[in-house]
């Protein structure tokens, strides 16, 4: 059964101060020790965390149901597969990313060693949202872990199901002396940033990532920022493979995805775009999708209730029903959109997808680069000429052709954005390098004085050099 809505304005009892400063000095305390640093601790936790995904998937797709509705398979590919495919990554790799290594030395200060090394930063703040609770808390912290770091993790408190699962299991794998989970809503993160961090990883809405980067100021905190933005679509091919794949990437998670596509800008035939999106929304979820299993809810009352009224900002052409005991909006398509309305200003994280007409794909290229460049900027074109010119021209964290939303579960791929959609990637290596130090090392012999020949006093000879 489907537990209550949960509402925005009543967030779970916020951590105790003393409690999170117990906390953080504990974790702190170990960091300084060192324990995570060698490979063996590092793989061991990794080999723990996917322990405990293998064996609590049950306990985690449950959660995830509770809180958005997911479907099992959606759950389980979106969220903990993702994970494992990041653990798996950073297992095979880990050795070669934590080697030094050597470069070279210029004459004059030979004999030397030079190398650069990663070393491990500290205790990292995880700050995640709530679209995908697990997946977002999980995969900063295998880059945490695999870059031997201590971690405090503090989930969503709008997906409070998925936080309450994780902070009862998580000790129960992983090393807790270096390992943690404060669950909370804003008084507790505020509580968190006050803290000094090593690293602060926040995944979230561009708004509180204005108040974490202050907050990191203080302490001078590097930080990590995912954040989101509208990932346009542009396409140029009206086929129905093409309408699959759209409908698919915005309607998975009911479109609580950062990197959806958030609108489409179509440039030849719109109407049969139109026609085939809406088939292939039925194709996938059938004739009532309010009520298919596989269709997930709006997490909370107040983007239930934000994402209603951008109904009324154009033409609904499929969908546009909705119901207010389950939160669910049906998969819509809306033309002939208000430009000006926040269904065009502001992210729409939901699943209402706007197709603009536009009169050429240089129209489109202007549309995207007067906006803050997106997470994302997809280009359904089979055109080699397009797709060059796409990637060249536009400014967003990643560019895909024809594959919506299939850059995110690559490893090997950087994951971030640029400008407003965040600053800092990771995923795989990007992950690992973006929460180490990479450390220069220098080392000389003083047995044989090389260096007399750059000491003053500075002689002629000297000045030659
Ligand atoms: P949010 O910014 O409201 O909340 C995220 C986290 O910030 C939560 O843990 C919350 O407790 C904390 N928080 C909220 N208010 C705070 C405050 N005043 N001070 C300190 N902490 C505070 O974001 P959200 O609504 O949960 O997530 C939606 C946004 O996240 C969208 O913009 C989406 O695109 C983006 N997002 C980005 C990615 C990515 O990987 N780049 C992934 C998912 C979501």
């Amino acid at each position: 059964p489907l537990p209550d809505p949960v509402s925005d304005s009543a967030p779970p009892v916020d951590e105790h101060p003393l409690r999170i400063a117990a906390v953080l000095e504990h974790l702190r305390h170990s960091a300084d020790t060192r324990i995570t640093h060698p490979r063996r601790f590092r793989a061991g936790q990794l080999r723990a965390l996917e322990k405990m995904l293998a064996e609590r998937t049950g306990e985690f797709v449950d959660a995830l149901n509770q809180d958005l509705g997911k479907g099992a398979t959606e759950a389980k590919f979106s969220e903990i597969d993702v994970v494992r495919a990041e653990i798996d990554h950073a297992q095979k790799h880990l050795a070669e990313w934590m080697d030094s290594t050597s470069v070279k030395v210029p004459l004059a200060l030979q004999p030397a060693i030079a190398k650069v090394e990663p070393r491990p930063l500290g205790v990292v703040l995880i700050i995640g949202p709530w679209n995908y609770p697990l997946q977002l808390m999980l995969a900063p912290l295998v880059a945490a872990i695999a870059a031997g770091n201590a971690a405090l993790l503090k989930p969503s408190e709008l997906a409070p199901v998925t936080s309450g699962v994780l902070a009862k299991l998580l000790p129960m794998y992983l090393d807790s002396r270096v390992y943690a989970v404060v669950e909370g809503g804003v008084d507790t993160a505020t509580e968190l940033l006050a803290a000094r961090w090593d690293h602060i990883f926040y995944t979230g809405g561009e708004k509180v990532a204005r108040i974490v980067a202050q907050a990191a100021a203080t302490h001078l905190t590097p930080t990590t920022l995912e954040l989101g933005g509208k990932s346009p679509a542009v396409v140029d091919n009206h086929l129905l493979p093409t309408a699959k794949r759209l409908a698919y990437a915005k309607f998975m998670n009911a479109g609580q995805t950062c990197v959806a596509p958030d609108y489409v800008l179509s440039f030849a035939d719109t109407d049969a775009l139109i026609n085939r999106l809406g088939q292939a929304i039925t194709s996938f979820y059938g004739k009532d999708p309010i009520n298919h299993q596989d269709f997930g809810r709006i997490i909370s009352r107040n983007h239930f209730d934000r994402l209603v009224s951008m109904l009324d900002s154009g033409d609904v052409s499929h969908g546009g029903d909705y119901d207010e005991q389950t939160l669910r909006i049906a998969p819509t398509i809306m033309r002939n959109v208000d430009l000006d309305s926040p269904l065009m200003t502001e992210e729409i994280f939901g699943p209402i997808l706007p197709v603009i007409e536009v009169s050429s794909f240089d129209e489109a290229l202007e549309f995207i680069a007067a906006r803050p460049s997106p997470l994302a900027a997809y280009l359904m074109s089979e055109s080699p000429r397009l797709q060059s010119i796409f990637s060249d021209r536009v400014r967003a964290g990643a560019i895909v052709h024809n594959a919506p939303l299939a850059q995110m579960v690559i490893p090997s791929l950087p994951f971030g954005g640029v400008g407003a959609s965040g600053m800092g990637s990771y995923h795989g290596k990007f992950g690992f390098d973006r929460l180490s130090q990479i450390r220069s090392e220098l080392s000389k012999t003083t047995v044989i004085d090389t260096l007399s020949a750059i000491y003053p006093p500075y002689t002629w000879a000297k000045r030659k050099i």
